[in-house]
């Protein structure tokens, strides 16, 4: 087989959850963000771990995303929809039971118009600037909307992985008022608004990246392994150039191992010549550009021929690939490719 190989250990998702749950008081409910086929992971295998770990409530982007993961939890588990209800969901929210976060007068009215007395919840705009309602047009609906009974009222921090940034007092400070004296839960911190500590809780987090090994959650568990198989090795005689564009050349001789996977398997060219891979516990350098389906590596030094050097793993995680390639994990981990055979493991073997 010549495809990388992904594994995906859903024991530590399930770990992760746990470790984020046990940061709140029990009285806390913790949920589980899995947007964006559980940010890159495949949201089935996912979300079914999740629902065993104890997740009870669950939060897509759109609802097509629902779709899918209702159809791996079935009924039970709760799915919130962040970008509200749309024209066009009305029959996916209804069918399928979606809790849509209603963002704005207009999907206000067309929820209670399409759908009354159907399950929703409503997301504030605190001063990100990107979902949910402004105060001014919140204090003229909140009692109307609050005498229908929002399953949720939330809103979303812009700065929480800084947590000495201003922004997050100052967020905390607006919900407050927003929310002051309301019956429904009440919901602010993501991963980050976890780690800001128990003012930031309410009742309910919605935790994401750190479930999935990412940073601000520096404890994580480690979910994602990724293996590239050695298709073929050749020797290099000094001046040799490895790659599109010459932009390595041997200065001595040099053993180069060309691997399989590129930038359509959503290892980005910001990686050429400045990542490395890893064979056991030895780092390998990533030599010349980065092609469309494979890598160029350096295994000058090691003595044995790999059939397989590692990408991302024990001594690689998808922040430090992020690093280097000038992004965050969460843009690593949504881009990992669709070419990838995927392994879902219960612990590391
Ligand atoms: C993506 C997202 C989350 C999860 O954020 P993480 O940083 O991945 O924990 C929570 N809430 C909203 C509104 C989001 O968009």
């Amino acid at each position: 087989m010549s495809t990388g190989r992904l594994t995906i250990d859903l024991d530590a998702v399930a770990a992760n959850w746990r470790a984020l749950d046990a940061k709140s008081d029990p009285g806390v409910q913790t949920a589980a963000v899995v947007k964006a086929d559980a940010y890159g992971l495949g949201v089935g295998k996912v979300g079914r771990a999740l629902a065993a770990a104890g997740a009870r409530r669950f939060f897509v982007a759109v609802a097509e995303e629902g779709a899918a993961l209702r159809e791996a939890l079935g009924p039970g588990p709760e799915i919130c929809v962040f970008s509200g209800h749309m024209s066009g969901d009305t029959d996916m929210m209804h069918d399928l039971g979606l809790v849509p976060m209603l963002n704005s007068v207009e999907q206000i009215t067309r929820h209670f118009e399409a759908l009354p007395g159907h399950p929703f919840g409503v997301q504030l705009d605190t001063g990100m600037n990107r979902l949910g309602m402004e105060p001014g047009e919140w204090a003229a609906l909140r009692d109307l909307v609050v005498s229908q009974g929002p399953r949720l009222v939330m809103s979303h921090l812009a700065c929480a992985d800084e947590p000495d940034h201003e922004m997050n007092r100052q967020q905390l400070n607006v919900f407050l008022s927003m929310t002051d004296g309301i019956e429904a839960p009440r919901s602010l911190a993501a991963t980050g608004g976890i780690l800001l500590g128990p003012d930031y809780h309410f009742d309910l987090t919605r935790p994401g990246i750190g479930l999935y090994g990412g940073l601000p959650f520096e404890e994580a568990q480690p979910v994602v392994h990724l293996d590239l198989p050695v298709i073929q090795i050749r020797d290099l005689a000094a001046g040799e150039s490895v790659g599109y564009g010459n932009s390595w050349v041997a200065e001595r001789p040099a053993r180069v191992a060309t691997v399989s996977g590129g930038y359509a398997d959503g290892l980005t060219r910001h990686l050429s010549n400045q990542a490395v891979l890893f064979f056991e516990d030895t780092p390998c350098p990533l030599l010349g550009r980065v092609s469309m389906d494979l890598i160029g590596v350096d295994i000058t030094h090691l003595k044995d021929k790999p059939k397989a050097l590692s990408m991302i793993g024990p001594h690689q995680s998808p922040d430090d690939l992020a690093e280097i390639a000038g992004t965050i994990g969460y843009e690593i981990l949504t881009q990992l490719g669709a070419r990838y055979a995927r392994y879902y493991a219960r612990g590391r073997a």
